[in-house]
């Protein structure tokens, strides 16, 4: 499978700031093609940048997703709304989400369904905090919130990804070892095939986030159940983020 790599904007990035990066990344990523790639701009930012895109394979996904279709839900984004704007893929249930705004394993579990209703791939994020780390509880933890984000799904599953992102890795500068993170992704790997058919299970990609800069990526996808990363903060800065679209295993 093709490795994926997602850029992370968070609330970062007005119009025209957006608008440099996407012209400067549009550059530095011309001919690559060893992976797909994918930015998560802020909501205003995603139809302007849409028409940037037009001639380039960036893909474009939503930070967020509701899973009514529509309705009294104020400050709130529907699927319909980001396939309109050129979305293709949605980030869901990212750990700033889950300690902020209340996300549960529940309402990540809507969200992936109202993301599969209107054809957008899901992005569902998972991940241990230090205290659960430090108390051996990791597996357990990711096997927890894997099973419920994904429970009901059946064999639309192969259309997902899952980013395995260590609370304690996150915007810290602290990365996973990659062995570290093999270990989990095994696991990941392990408990979709138990919990779906293998033709779909195997389809899943499994990415890892978490202090991801052009300096490491190449020893984390040397792992073998590595896909991708979700970047955040190096995913800002245009060439970094190029760099690591660009990874070289070893
Ligand atoms: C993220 O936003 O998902 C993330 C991993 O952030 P950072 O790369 O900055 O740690």
């Amino acid at each position: 499978m093709l490795p994926l790599i997602v850029g992370n904007w968070k609330m970062n990035t007005d119009l025209c700031q957006g608008d440099a990066l996407v012209l400067k990344l549009r550059e530095l990523l011309k001919g690559a093609d060893s992976a797909e790639v994918v930015i998560a701009p802020p909501f205003t930012s995603i139809h302007h940048l849409y028409h940037l895109l037009a001639d380039s394979p960036i893909k474009l996904a939503g930070q967020n997703i509701h899973w009514e279709k529509n309705g009294a839900y104020t400050g709130e984004i529907s699927g319909e709304m980001l396939a309109s704007v050129g979305c293709k893929y949605v980030i869901i249930g990212h750990s700033e989400r889950r300690q902020y705004f209340g996300e549960t394993d529940e309402t990540v579990n809507k969200k992936v369904f109202a993301t599969l209703r209107h054809s957008l791939k899901p992005i569902v994020c998972v991940g241990e905090s230090l205290q659960e780390r430090e108390g051996r509880k990791t597996l357990k933890k990711i096997k927890t919130q894997v099973t419920q984000a994904l429970a009901g799904l059946g064999s639309a599953v192969k259309d997902l990804t899952i980013a395995y992102e260590p609370v304690w890795a996150i915007g810290t500068g602290k990365t996973a070892s990659p062995q570290q993170a093999e270990e989990v992704h095994n696991s990941i790997r392990e408990l979709l095939f138990e919990l779906f058919d293998a033709e779909s299970a195997k389809e899943v990609r499994i990415i890892y986030g978490g202090s991801v800069k052009a300096d490491n990526i190449d020893e984390l996808m040397a792992e073998p159940n590595i896909d991708g990363a979700l970047v955040g903060g190096a995913s800002l800065k245009a060439e970094d983020f190029a760099r690591i679209v660009k990874f070289q295993p070893r």
